[in-house]
């Protein structure tokens, strides 16, 4: 798999700050030829994106990044690769994450509301234009009203556990996720597996879950991780037998992180996921 591969992304569908197309046109600039859009619960930009693909000469696999509780209190995300986007099975599983979402949003801003903070339900929506609202369109609405320096700090000082704006996620189990990617015809990524903070032990035992659920591939290369990471990662896929995937989760220009496609190549002994995906 080359530089050129870029698995994992997110436009202004959900919590980029790209609109699809522009994001797509980036991508393409960057030299990436085979992009997946991974917005987080739904699948709304993907139309845009497969035009701007087209466009652009290059290839769009339509993604999706799904929101999960593992063991009540854990959220963890599985992205879809190369889903039908129509399933009805995936449509109405992401649509019942949608609206926990809407309610969560609401819930968040009360609960910010009684730490002293007005306002934050619009300001969010403000930042969301439209699309779904998470967590960072309310750290944009923190930052500009100078309640944070960074998103860093936001998640920090509000939007994590023991914080005034933290909801316990109550979204899709685990099974459900993979068996909603797999009947739309995908593959199923556990997404970025360092940054949950999971003991090794517990990471094993999300991975075996992940595994006997049917996923079947792990991110070994993503934006926000130190290469020992990825080495743990390319051990965790071989000693799983899980293919390996990459990509930036790149959410925008203003966002930290790395550009779309500029991370670390998979290491050499991993089985690139993009076998698993027709076309
Ligand atoms: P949500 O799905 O609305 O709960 O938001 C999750 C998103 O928030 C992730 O996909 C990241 O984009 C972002 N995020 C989560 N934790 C952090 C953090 N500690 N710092 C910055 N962004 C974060
Ligand atoms: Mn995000
Ligand atoms: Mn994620
Ligand atoms: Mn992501």
């Amino acid at each position: 798999m080359s530089s050129a591969i870029d698995l994992h992304t997110h436009s202004t569908a959900s919590d980029g700050t790209l609109t699809p197309g522009a994001l797509v046109e980036l991508a393409a600039a960057r030299g990436v030829e085979v992009l997946a859009l991974t917005d987080h619960d739904l699948t709304d930009g993907l139309d845009e994106a497969q035009q701007a693909a087209l466009r652009c000469g290059i290839r769009l696999v339509p993604g999706v990044e799904i929101s999960v509780s593992w063991r009540g209190g854990q959220t963890v995300h599985v992205v879809g690769l190369g889903i039908d986007p129509t399933h009805p099975e995936l449509r109405a599983g992401l649509a019942r994450l949608r609206d926990y979402r809407d309610w969560r949003a609401g819930e968040i801003a009360r609960r910010l509301e009684k730490a002293g903070i007005p306002g934050a339900l619009e300001g969010a929506r403000r930042h969301a234009r439209g699309g779904i609202v998470g967590r960072m369109h309310f750290g944009r609405f923190l930052i500009e009203s100078g309640r944070a320096r960074d998103m860093r700090a936001v998640f920090r000082r509000f939007l994590v556990r023991n914080r005034p704006g933290y909801v316990a996620g109550d979204w899709a189990a685990l099974d459900e996720a993979v068996g909603w990617i797999r009947a739309a015809g995908g593959v199923a990524v556990l997404a970025h597996p360092f940054r949950y903070r999971l003991t090794a032990t517990r990471l094993r035992e999300l991975i075996d879950a992940f595994r006997s659920s049917g996923g079947a591939a792990i991110e070994v290369v993503s934006g926000h991780q130190q290469p020992s990471e990825t080495a743990m990662g390319a051990e965790l896929a071989e000693r799983y037998v899980l293919y390996a995937s990459r990509g930036s989760d790149y959410h925008g220009p203003s966002e930290s992180g790395p550009e779309p496609g500029q991370v670390a190549p998979l290491p050499p002994r991993c089985r690139p996921v993009t076998e698993l995906l027709n076309g």
